[in-house]
């Protein structure tokens, strides 16, 4: 039996540094499902096709290959046979995603996916409905979560070391929204497996975070 880790919770709350720390510290794979919904979302968009229009987003489900593979340990996404890793991290690509992850036939294939691969390796997977639909059997869950207010700092941070000039009340506003919709949907909406442990971060560093999973795995 593979061993599992199962880690939600809401954008910004920093699921896939802490897992990325976990998995190299234990040498477990680390996967990251958002990575997978974002390669569709880029698919539709590259389509043209409405983040509304269910029924043509059904119909072209079966023309998308999504797969993931690990070079030097770091999790690639192939979208048919295309590396769409770098370009899948933007806002645009995101709330698509998030739009689109409401359909039932964008979930059932990529919770098959990710069920496939956690069936024979040992797996810290990170994303909204990990401990609740894809892994409810994990060994570890955990529910990571943080304000609002330190997510969207955060997510400034990151922007602003890059290069660029957010807006903060506007970045807050997306968290705000994304959060609503996640939490909201009809299927796997986010919400806290019975059986885990919530962890938040606002007030602890990433080694504190880190930590406190490194206990739960033992
Ligand atoms: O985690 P990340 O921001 O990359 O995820 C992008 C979107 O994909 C989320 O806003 C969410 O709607 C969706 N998602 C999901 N279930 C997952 C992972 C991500 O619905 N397991």
């Amino acid at each position: 039996m593979a061993f599992n880790v199962a880690i939600d919770g809401p954008a910004g709350a920093g699921k896939s540094t802490i897992a990325k720390a976990v998995a190299a510290k234990k040498g477990y794979v680390y996967v990251d499902t958002g990575a997978m919904y974002r390669a569709m979302a880029l698919y539709f968009l590259r389509s043209n096709i409405s983040k509304d229009d269910e029924a043509k987003i059904s119909s072209v489900v079966d023309d998308i290959v999504v797969s993931i593979k690990y070079e030097a340990g770091s999790q690639h996404v192939i979208l048919n046979g295309e590396d769409v890793t770098g370009l899948i991290r933007t806002e645009e690509v995101g709330n698509m995603a998030s739009a689109t992850s409401v359909y039932s036939a964008v979930r059932t294939k990529l919770v098959a996916l990710q069920q496939e691969l956690a069936k024979t390796t040992d797996v810290i997977m990170d994303g909204r409905d990990i401990g609740t639909v894809v892994l409810p059997n994990a060994n570890v869950k955990v529910f990571l979560t943080a304000s609002v207010e330190c997510r969207a700092k955060r997510r400034f941070d990151e922007l602003q070391a890059k290069g660029e000039n957010p807006d903060f009340d506007k970045i807050a506003k997306d968290i705000e929204e994304r959060d609503y919709r996640d939490s909201h949907r009809e299927i796997s909406p986010l919400k806290q497996a019975e059986d885990a442990i919530l962890v938040d971060s606002s007030n602890m560093t990433i080694d504190e975070v880190v930590g406190t999973i490194l206990d739960l795995c033992k």
